[in-house]
């Protein structure tokens, strides 16, 4: 059996070496996440390079996601590059300090407006959660804090506010120039972090598109906010992903798991595409067996039904990369074996808004229910595959397509797998035995399996998929 949930793993400086990325290409990775808060952009460009490279010779094709940094609002530099905050002190976040004059009693912070954005009684947290502070007076460009809760704090720390609501614009300059870097190194999907609304969305999208870029643009649900305008993020972007990092500082760890069913649910609804990230297997960067929480962590995942499990630090930083991918490549498939994973009420109360996502589901109604071996969807989008893998099922979908853009976009789908198809010839009984052929030279097939195929009247039409057909594989 074939995983059908995608494994996304962040590149860094330990996959560096090119057996570790080759051990991880054959551990099954789909996607790669280059993480543009780290590391020098120029690294990141010949890692990809490196990635590419060596995947061409396994034949397959692998998703290359870029994830911008985003307005993380952090604090500026100590003197000593660290101190210790004492519980109950007075520590001010001042906007005007020096970047480098930061000590016990203040420091500086990379976001001019946070004074304008915090008042009296806020709780801020600074390294995800691990210092507590209380604001007692916001005056100018001085914010003055108790300290709630102390300990070691270093250069740099991220800092969010209980319950969100620091309205730092999406993209910053550097995302703007990180934008055209990515287009230039063929992304096929962009990852925008800490978005508020649609608009967001939108602004990449357009700076993306302006500077060549084809692929998709991914919401990061991270911050409170994002979590009032969640429908329009779905709708504006081309898929989601669930920051539980920084979403979990803002809304509190305990919201995460019902919030993490929620946000899957609804993408799933609206024809989107979701992927679960952070700590999914954080004890592997040290440790070379996951924890059982982690194991369920996973395993819960994909029964909630998410597209993808995403791998930070595990793959980047971690001792060990490819047991990280073997591990969770083992859990997703036998979470997969559930009967919730398999089975689908087929949206039977709804409308379809368009034919081909019509024939997309009929497609998934007869295969679930008639016994077929695959599906095979012919086209140019990747659209009608993306629509038939909405719905939970056990048959593998191939989208069969002659664009190397959808092959590579179809990675992120659960259950679909790209294949290189060019429909050239006229003759249906020649395309069925085409298709018929591809998929027996995968194993996907055996004499006398069904075969449900769908494709369009006129082929190279992009959402042109109207015609679904039940084919028997045959010698002949
Ligand atoms: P990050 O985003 O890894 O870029 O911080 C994901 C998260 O916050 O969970
Ligand atoms: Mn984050």
């Amino acid at each position: 059996m074939k995983r059908r949930t995608k494994i996304i793993a962040t590149l860094g400086p330990a996959t560096e070496d090119p057996k570790v990325m080759d051990e991880i290409i054959s551990a099954g990775i789909d996607v790669v996440r280059v993480n543009f808060s780290h590391d020098k952009i120029e690294e990141h460009v010949e890692r990809i390079e490196t990635l590419r490279n060596r995947v061409r010779s396994y034949g397959h094709q692998i998703g290359v996601l870029v994830d911008l940094q985003g307005p993380k609002i952090r604090i500026e530099k100590f003197k000593k590059g660290k101190i210790k905050l004492k519980k109950d002190s007075v520590f001010i976040l001042d906007t005007n300090l020096d970047k480098n004059a930061g000590d016990e009693n203040r420091v500086g912070i990379n976001y001019a407006n946070l004074a304008e954005d915090v008042s009296r009684g806020d709780t801020l947290l600074l390294d995800d959660g691990a210092i507590v502070l209380w604001v007692n007076k916001v005056e100018d460009n001085e914010i003055t804090c108790k300290v709630i809760v102390g300990g070691k704090l270093s250069d740099n720390k991220g800092l969010n506010r209980q319950g969100g609501g620091l309205s730092a614009p999406a993209l910053t300059e550097k995302d703007k120039e990180d934008l055209v870097v990515a287009a230039e190194m063929n992304a096929d999907f962009v990852a925008v972090s800490f978005v508020r609304s649609a608009s967001d969305i939108e602004e990449a999208r357009e700076l993306f598109q302006q500077a060549g870029g084809t692929g998709g643009i991914i919401a990061k649900i991270e911050r409170a906010e994002a979590l009032d305008s969640l429908e329009e993020l779905i709708d504006a972007s081309d898929a989601i992903m669930i920051g539980r990092g920084d979403l979990g500082v803002e809304v509190g760890d305990a919201e995460l798991p019902a919030l993490q069913k929620k946000i899957i649910r609804l993408a799933r609804q609206k024809n989107s595409v979701v992927i679960t990230a952070t700590q999914m297997m954080q004890s592997m960067v040290n440790s070379p067996i996951p924890t059982r929480a982690e194991v369920f962590d996973v395993a819960n995942a994909v029964l909630d039904g998410t597209d993808a499990v995403m791998l930070c630090e595990e793959t980047a930083t971690g001792q060990y990369p490819a047991k990280v991918v073997i591990a969770m490549d083992r859990i997703c498939k036998e979470a997969e074996k559930q009967n919730v994973a398999r089975i689908s009420d087929h949206r039977l109360n709804t409308r379809f808004g368009r034919i081909d996502e019509a024939i997309a589901m009929s497609t998934m109604y007869t295969a679930n229910h008639l016994g077929v071996a695959a599906i095979a969807a012919l086209t140019e989008s990747g659209d009608t595959a993306k629509w038939m893998s909405r719905i939970s099922s056990g048959i593998p979908i191939y989208a069969l397509t002659r664009h190397v853009e959808t092959r590579r976009k179809v990675t992120l789908y659960r259950g679909v797998y790209p294949v290189s198809f060019d429909v050239m010839l006229n003759d249906t009984s020649e395309v069925n035995q085409e298709i018929i052929d591809e998929l027996q030279r995968r194993g996907a097939v055996r004499n006398g399996d069904l075969i449900v195929v769908t494709m369009g009247d006129v082929s190279g039409e992009r959402g042109g998929s109207n015609v679904m057909k039940i084919i028997r594989v045959s010698d002949s």
